[in-house]
């Protein structure tokens, strides 16, 4: 035996990892877990069925074409079966789009802080990085990303409303961004919160990539269809690059448990969106009683509201712990808080009101 081990690829040092969400405490007193944005409604009995009558046949390989989610997908957005990619959550579609495009040598933008997955996938690639900070308002800086594109620019992620802050770009700004970035640099619109949006001026992504070829559109059945444990999101895009995620995704990566119970969460849709209004009502509550107690919180459009407690962050994590209620820590920088059940959120609010006297 060799003492040497296998060669790694260099790429792969340092990659930060994945934190998921911390789980609630099993067995604690009303343990709420307002830590990875999901949804905190069970799933609707229809999907529940249609997934359970899916699991009796899982000695089969799923339609690897999704063929049903795939028609139903194109007929509920109208747009082409060829413009449609689905992978294991759109963190999955999103790692074949940055494989797609770009590797050593490349430059993969995204504004900083955002979503956690960009720095992984664009460190696997090989590809270089470039964080473009958010503005004093958590707002994606998009006059700074046009300035930082180069010749070495592949592939550039603008997530709207963007995790952690919720905060949105809106139609005009957007437009003129994408006015500045050259044809042949894929911007992707990550939406996996479209559905939390009210805003008006917020851009709907697929209207926007209609008539503009370099532009993708990402979105999920994790946060507002609830599926977030079965894995399954997609992409809409022009041919091309449709077609070169369909070439890069892990073959029969969807379950069927996934496919068919995202056709059906589509079909459910009035019920599921109703759900989607309470969450937003929610989140109108949670906001208005956090300014009133005399935070600073960024206008949200997502199921989340994020609070820039610098070095308090951990503190205030422990001392939302302590009452019941598992928020997502940045240390150093901030927490970001799901809303949840109205329960949910009454235990967080109380945990925020003590906690200001300390500050
Ligand atoms: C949750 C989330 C996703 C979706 O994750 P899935 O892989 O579909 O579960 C994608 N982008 C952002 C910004 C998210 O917050």
């Amino acid at each position: 035996m060799s003492e040497t081990s296998p060669k790694l690829r260099a790429e792969l040092d340092g990659i930060p990892t994945y934190k998921p969400g911390k789980p609630a405490a099993a067995g604690g007193p009303a343990a709420y877990k307002l830590s990875s944005n999901e949804n905190p409604y069970p799933p609707l009995p229809g999907v529940m069925e249609t997934a359970m009558a899916a699991a009796q046949s899982f000695n089969r390989y799923p339609d690897m074409a999704c063929t049903g989610l795939m028609n139903e997908l194109a007929d509920r957005f109208s747009v082409p079966l060829a413009h449609l990619a689905t992978g294991t959550g759109s963190v999955g579609v999103a790692q074949s789009l940055v494989q797609s495009t770009s590797g050593p040598g490349d430059e993969v933008m995204y504004a900083w802080r955002s979503f956690e997955a960009y720095p992984i996938i664009t460190q696997i690639s090989g590809a270089k990085a470039v964080q473009v900070p958010l503005t004093a308002g958590e707002v994606h800086d998009l006059d700074a990303m046009a300035d930082a594109i180069s010749e070495r620019t592949r592939l550039i992620f603008v997530c709207n409303p963007n995790n952690p802050t919720g905060t949105v770009v809106r139609r005009a700004e957007l437009e003129r961004f994408l006015d500045r970035v050259p044809s042949d640099v894929l911007v992707v619109l990550d939406e996996a919160y479209r559905e939390f949006i009210r805003d008006p001026e917020v851009p709907d992504g697929i209207e926007v990539y209609r008539d503009r070829p370099n532009v993708a559109v990402l979105r999920t059945f994790s946060k507002a269809y609830g599926l977030a444990g079965l894995r399954v999101g997609f992409a809409i895009a022009h041919e091309p690059v449709a077609a070169a995620l369909r070439k890069t995704a892990v073959p029969f990566g969807v379950t069927q448990l996934a496919q068919d119970a995202a056709v059906a969460s589509l079909r459910a849709e009035d019920e599921l969106l109703g759900r989607v209004g309470s969450l937003v009502c929610e989140r109108s509550r949670v906001h208005e009683s956090l300014v009133k107690q005399g935070w600073t919180v960024p206008e949200t459009q997502a199921n989340f509201v994020w609070l820039r407690l610098g070095d308090r962050t951990v503190d205030f994590a422990a001392a939302c712990e302590q009452v019941g209620v598992v928020v997502r820590p940045f240390p150093g920088e901030g927490v970001r808080i799901t809303i949840g059940e109205p329960e949910a959120n009454d235990l967080l609010l109380r945990a925020a009101e003590e906690f200001r006297k300390t500050l």
